[in-house]
């Protein structure tokens, strides 16, 4: 099946000052995540970078001014295929070592995915279209699709700090949907970058890495979290309010999963 040429890949939208949002204009929703550039004195933020079918590195060169330091929600091939564009590339400490191995379970075509992916999503209500790219590129073929492998530049975990010079994000470990899923919260303006551990649409915990207990805690803490604005990893923001009717939503659905202690 041939797709469409497309003659440009990304579109963004200006959220305020320092923060726009980038996203892949041909791909199905369902692997279409939120790329978000964050401006900041000494050096910009990439918070995740698509599936590196076009260079994102190119389509944002005019934001990229600085030094810029692109962190990866998690290793999820929709999350991470722009990353080797970079120089600087963090991680969570878990899944560096992933991002070093090939993606070789990802796809554009439902055909390619894992079979075990593909049952995580039906789980979930998600309906997979054979093509999850709608058009591409001149010259791309989307069955040789794959991630390019990298290397990460900076670890990271629970309590580490990403520093702009003026704005100060803190990595908060969120496990369940993957196990190094983390997100980055700004406790000056109460902004989450959440990445998959949570989003305002149906939450994956039954892909193979994922798991309902880690789910449940990762949302017990959300829950507590001062948050106002949350910035996810797929769809639109949402505030506080939602964050939390999200998480004890998935916690009525869920908290059975919580070993006894
Ligand atoms: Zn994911
Ligand atoms: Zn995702």
């Amino acid at each position: 099946m041939a797709l469409p040429i497309a003659d440009h890949w990304f579109d963004r939208k200006r959220i305020d000052d320092e923060i726009t949002l980038l996203w892949e204009l041909h791909v199905d929703p369902l692997l279409r995540c939120n790329i978000w550039h964050v401006r900041g004195r000494d050096r910009d933020a990439l918070i995740d970078s698509g599936l590196g079918i076009a260079s994102l590195k190119a389509a944002a060169d005019d934001l990229l001014r600085k030094e810029v330091v692109a962190i990866a929600t998690h290793v999820h091939y929709d999350h991470v295929g722009g990353l080797h564009e970079f120089e600087n590339r963090v991680m969570h400490r878990i899944e560096a070592p992933v991002m070093e191995g090939s993606h070789a379970r990802g796809g554009l075509y439902a055909s390619d995915m894992a079979v075990e992916i593909a049952d995580g999503l039906r789980k979930a209500g998600y309906e997979i279209p054979e093509a999850l790219v709608t058009s591409v590129p001149k010259g791309f073929d989307p069955a040789e699709y794959r991630v390019t492998p990298t290397s990460v530049t900076r670890t990271v975990d629970e309590g580490d700090v990403i520093d702009l010079g003026d704005r100060h994000f803190e990595v908060l470990h969120l496990p369940g949907h993957s196990p190094g899923s983390i997100g980055l919260y700004e406790a000056a303006t109460e902004t989450l970058f959440s990445g998959d551990a949570v989003y305002d649409a149906p939450l994956l915990d039954e892909l193979p890495e994922s798991d309902i207990a880690d789910y449940v805690r990762t949302m017990k803490r959300l829950l507590e979290l001062p948050v106002r604005v949350v910035h996810a990893g797929h769809d639109a923001s949402f505030d506080g309010e939602r964050l939390r009717d999200l998480a004890g939503a998935y916690l009525a659905r869920r908290d059975c999963y919580l070993p006894e202690s």
